[in-house]
């Protein structure tokens, strides 16, 4: 159920349809939009005998959803999400797309470094890289884990970038919330319920990267998880999909944008990294997905990429991100879309102001 307040309704009504939906026994979650307010209610099994909240002061409709997703739905917030950050002008959902950029895993110091020097420069606002990496053998390079994170926490000191990291269970989960800016929810993960929830009582953003083989309602459903708990910052990631093709490592559906797009309001990103698995696909893929309307993308880049520790065969070199960085100001302008201009390298200014 869903109540659509009046245009002119005033907060206090809108506090007062939210205590009559807790004293009911549910759960109420208050949307406000550019035009007005809707509060989703959550925790009802049956209809919510929807009389006495119609009568409420202030309160236009109450309608019933018949999608099984209902917070993330544009029949709820008819306007998109635009995703903030504490400290930072940087949004996600708006008319700047957030380009996210670094390598697979964090493996150094140097690495990070090095990496996260060049992404800036480039424009990149947002860091990538993983301190707990979800591999499929467990000999592989599982990450350095808080130390890690620490890593990042450094490089948002350091080059002013926000910084995006995997969580990959509660334990994980927890320190991430604390060091980043953002918690990336992994493919594997995208199903993992009691992760997803645990997440939607987080302080922090959440990237939630769609499921190998999920539907389009299987992926909104997942948001729906987070959103449920009462975490409205949710970034969805189209990172490609398992089909019969082989000459790509997954097949990047850059058709789920404009689908998403219709169905819900939150912002929507692609990974076309782990879409391709190949590191002359990332670039073309990149213009098409900025074409298609996305709000951003995330992409790994690594400057000795043949000798990453995951993902190697996938990452761009530096300067191959610099010029994917310059086709795609070009596209987003043609969609009366921006990349604000890189800014400045903190330590610069540190060292300008000397
Ligand atoms: C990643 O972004 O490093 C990653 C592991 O992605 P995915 O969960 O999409 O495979
Ligand atoms: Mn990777």
């Amino acid at each position: 159920m869903l109540v659509v307040m009046q245009a002119q309704a005033t907060e206090e009504q809108v506090r007062a349809v939210c205590q009559k939906i807790e004293l009911l026994g549910y759960r109420a979650h208050s949307m406000p939009g550019a035009q007005r307010t809707a509060i989703g209610i959550t925790g009802n099994r049956g209809e919510v005998e929807s009389g006495t909240l119609e009568e409420m002061p202030g309160v236009q409709e109450v309608i019933r959803v018949t999608k099984p997703y209902k917070l993330v739905s544009r029949d709820t917030k008819p306007d998109n999400t635009v995703i903030k950050f504490a400290g930072s002008p940087v949004t996600i959902g708006g008319r700047d797309l957030a380009i996210i950029a670094g390598p697979c895993g964090i493996e150094s110091r140097d690495q990070a470094f090095t990496v996260a020097e060049r992404v800036a420069r480039a424009g990149a606002q947002f860091f990538r890289g993983g301190a707990y990496k979800p591999r499929t053998s467990p000999y592989s390079f599982q990450g350095l884990g808080e130390e890690g994170l620490r890593i990042m926490a450094e490089i948002r000191d350091r080059f002013g970038l926000l910084v995006v990291t995997e969580a990959v269970d509660y334990e994980s989960l927890e320190l991430v919330d604390q060091y980043a800016d953002m918690i990336q929810i992994g493919a594997r993960n995208m199903q993992n319920f009691s992760l997803l929830k645990r997440a939607g009582r987080a302080r922090k953003p959440v990237l939630l990267k769609r499921g190998i083989s999920a539907t389009l309602e299987e992926f909104l459903m997942a948001a729906e998880y987070i959103m449920s708990e009462g975490n409205y910052n949710i970034v969805l990631c189209e990172r490609g999909v398992r089909t019969f093709a082989d000459h790509t490592r997954n097949t990047l559906d850059l058709s789920i944008v404009p689908a998403v797009q219709r169905l819900s309001h939150l912002p929507i990103i692609v990974d076309p990294s782990h879409g391709t698995g190949k590191r002359n696909k990332v670039t073309p893929l990149s213009r098409a997905a900025v074409a298609v309307g996305a709000d951003g993308l995330i992409v790994e880049v690594h400057h000795d990429p043949d000798r990453a520790l995951s993902d190697g065969m996938q990452s761009l070199f530096p300067d191959q991100f610099d010029a994917l960085m310059e086709q795609v100001r070009q596209i987003a302008a043609v969609l009366g879309r921006s990349i604000p201009a890189a800014a400045p390298v903190r330590s610069e200014i540190a060292k300008a102001a000397d």
